[in-house]
This record gives structure tokens, sequence and C-alpha cells, in this order.
């Protein structure tokens, strides 16, 4: 009784956004700032059994940059332990295929996602204030399967961009001349919009304190980077990215994000909403190396990017005459019938987006967890090479040929193994995508 009563008076203090900000996130013409963002972010992790807060340092600008972490209850008291089997999967030090079976049947999938790294990007940050709402407050079934079976890490990824983002736009006490034109000053203190390229050589703040967690606490098994927009006449330009991917990139990773991406891409069209572009849809790709998505590719996570239209200010979605006839690009197209929209849509999208990213996550907890540590970069170097070496042979790999000699077979059958598991888990799972 008294820990019935303890769980509905938490249940109570829980603020809802309206509450706390005065608007929902996503209202016309509304920007929340990093101040009442943080100060928001507090109250919800005091009242939540669900969540715990994480400083991971401090911004250029001297402001704490956090990071909340959301699963059940039971999951957070285990929560060291659930770290302990992403790191040492991650390493694949040591490692035999039972203890990898074992570690990755016991572990929870770990589910990064990040808002607000390029500032003026507004739904990007708003998102991941509205996504930490509906994954405290909500209590169906799908959130409660999404918090058992998963860690997730949402983590503000530009806390001085945001207070000045949305300080310039708000100064405007008239909503509808409200705008972010004529931003005063780079929304990171030294890189601005490069605030995306530093994840190669890490000279930023915000840069290490977010490689810390990516790379060295957590290593999650799935990222997912918010930005937009993508192209005009699209709402959501998201994976699988154009041809040609990164060959150096071990497949499974590349198919690990086509998964998701058929899974973000199906929801959204069970949900009826048209608009999300991929593959040679878009311009975006594998390619570029020094991103704060590309680089978790390195480490064997798939890491996913998403680029969607909208604003606080509403907005038309052009008529854009190519992109009306469906295809294997965009098979669901924003039509003339889809009309204006504004930004409370795409927080929508946003938030279906996060549906179909979870969903996976726990699809794929036991597979993706045992697939990143059949790719040692060893392993992945050997593949790589043993394909090279079908076309040309030259004296200077033969070292990495004789570690493909070695590892050859249990790779082979490893990989084998894990695709079968995952093809199986995920066709099931998905039935369970169809909303009632
Ligand atoms: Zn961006």
């Amino acid at each position: 009784m008294v820990l019935v009563s303890v769980s509905s008076a938490l249940a109570q203090t829980l603020p809802s956004p309206r509450e706390h900000f005065g608007f929902n996130i996503g209202d016309d013409y509304q920007l929340a700032t990093y101040t009442q963002t943080e100060a928001y972010v507090k109250k919800i992790a005091a009242a939540s059994d669900r969540t715990k807060l994480m400083d991971i340092g401090l911004t250029e600008e001297g402001r704490h940059q956090f990071m909340l972490i959301v699963s059940s209850p039971e999951n957070l008291k285990k929560l060291a332990r659930y770290q302990e089997i992403s790191q040492k999967l991650a390493r694949a030090e040591g490692l035999t295929d039972d203890q990898a079976r074992t570690l990755a049947n016991e572990g929870k999938a770990v589910v990064w996602i990040d808002g607000g790294l390029h500032a003026t990007e507004t739904v990007g940050t708003h998102q991941l204030i509205e996504t930490i709402w509906q994954l405290v407050s909500r209590k169906d079934p799908e959130t409660m399967r999404i918090l058992d079976n998963t860690v997730i890490l949402l983590t503000h990824a530009n806390p001085d961009g945001q207070e000045l983002v949305s300080n310039w736009y708000m100064r405007e006490p008239k909503p509808e001349k409200r705008s972010l034109d004529n931003l005063p000053r780079l929304y990171e203190k030294y890189a601005g919009h490069d605030n995306n390229r530093d994840f190669f050589i890490m000279n930023l703040k915000e840069t290490q304190n977010i490689g810390r967690q990516l790379f060295v606490e957590w290593f999650p098994q799935i990222m997912y980077n918010h930005h937009q927009a993508g192209p005009a006449g699209s709402i959501l330009a998201g994976p699988p990215y154009r041809d040609p991917f990164n060959y150096v990139f071990d497949p499974l990773m590349v198919t690990g994000i086509d998964a998701l991406g058929a899974a973000m891409i199906n929801r959204m069209n069970v949900e009826n909403k048209p608009g999300y572009t991929r593959l040679g849809g878009s311009v975006f790709s594998t390619w570029y190396n020094g991103g704060l998505r590309t680089t978790t590719h390195f480490h064997n996570m798939i890491g996913l990017l998403t680029e969607i239209v909208g604003g606080p200010t509403p907005e038309d979605i052009p008529l854009v005459p190519s992109r009306l006839i469906p295809n294997g690009n965009t098979p669901f197209p924003v039509t003339l019938k889809s009309g204006i929209i504004g930004s409370r849509l795409t927080t929508r999208y946003h938030s279906t987006t996060r549906c179909s990213t979870m969903l996976p996550a726990i699809a794929t907890n036991y597979c993706l967890t045992f697939i990143r540590w059949a790719k040692t970069p060893s392993n992945g170097v050997a593949r790589i090479i043993g394909g090279f070496r079908r076309r040309k042979s030259t004296r200077s790999i033969r070292p990495i040929r004789q570690i493909q000699k070695n590892q050859r077979r249990p790779l082979q059958t490893r990989l084998w193994r894990s695709l079968a598991s995952f093809h199986v888990v995920v066709v099931c799972r998905l039935n369970i995508m169809i909303p009632s």
C-alpha cells in the first residue's frame, strides 16, 4: 500500500511540457530555451522512477550538458551491470561465442537519441523534450515494452545553441513576427554549424562530452542523430542512405541501418504519414567520416540520421512535381492533399520515428549485441581484405590474410547464426508495430 501511494504521488508530480513551459511542444511560434529545458529535465528526474539524470560535462559557454537515462525502474536498479555488458560486447576482448551470447541474453539494447546539435534545426531539440515526456508519462503496452527492453540515453547535443536560438526567436513579443533570421553570433561558440564536423578530432567540449558517453562509457547499439531538413517536397529524409555506401564498414552494420530504416518508414506508412524519402531520394550518405552519426559507424553502431522539415513558424511543403510519382525512394509521397503543415505535425512525425526506432531496438536486442561482438576490428579488416584477395593478391596484405585464414570459419558461423536469429526476431516483432 505504501508503495502504491508513493508511486501515485510521484505520477501526480510529473509536469507536462505545457505545465512547465506554458505551451505544448510543437505549438506554433513557441520555442523553449535551454534554461527552461534543463529545469524541466531536473523536475522530471526528481519525479520519475524511470529516469536517471547525468551531467556529462560543461559546454564551451559553461552550461551543464545533460543526458537523461530512461528505462524501467527495475532496469535502472541494474544499470551498472547493463553498462558493463554493453562495454564488454563492444570491446569483445577475450570473449567466446557462448560468453557473448550469454551476455547478449542478459543485457538490454542501449539506444542513444540526441537533439539540438544544429541549434537552428529546432525540431531536433524539441523532439528531445517531447520524447522524454512521452517515455516517462505513458503507460501503454508499447511504451512499457520499450522501457523493459531498452536503456535509452537522451542527450542534449548543444545547450548553448538552444539558449541562443530560442532567446533570439522569442525576443519578439508578437508571435507572427518571430524569426530565426539574422542570428547575431555562432550557435556553437567556435564552430557554429561545423560542430557536427568535429567528431573526428574532438576539439569542442560538447563533442568530448558526447564522445565519452558514446565510445567510452556506453557503446549504444543504436544511435539516432536528428537534423533538418531533407530535400524540398519531402517531410523526412531517413535511412537507408544513398549508394554507394562506405564499403569500409561491415555489411552487417549497413544492413542493420536498412532494417531500422524499413521499420521506420513502414510505421509512418501504417499511420498514414506521407513524405518519407530514403536511398537516392536525398543526398545523405555514409561517407563523411567526422560527423556525430558517421563516426559511430566505425564503432559498429547502427548510426541513424533523419532530416525533417518544420519549425515554430508554420511553413508550406512545396509541390515538387518530380516527387509526386511513388517510387522506391519515396513510396508514399506528399501530394496536394497534404496541404500546409507546421511544426506540430513534424513533432508528431518525430514521435512516430521514436517508436519506430525503439521497436527494432527491442527486436534486435539479442542479435545486435551479438553482431557487434562478432565484428572485432580484425574480423572487419579480414573480411574486406578477403574480398580484395579474390581479385588481386599482393605481398602487403599477407599478415591480414593470415588473420582472415584463422578466423574465417568461426566468423562465418557466427554471422550466419546472428543473421538467422535477427530475421526471426524482427519478423515476429514487426507484427507488434501495427497500431490497434
Ligand atoms: Zn543539421
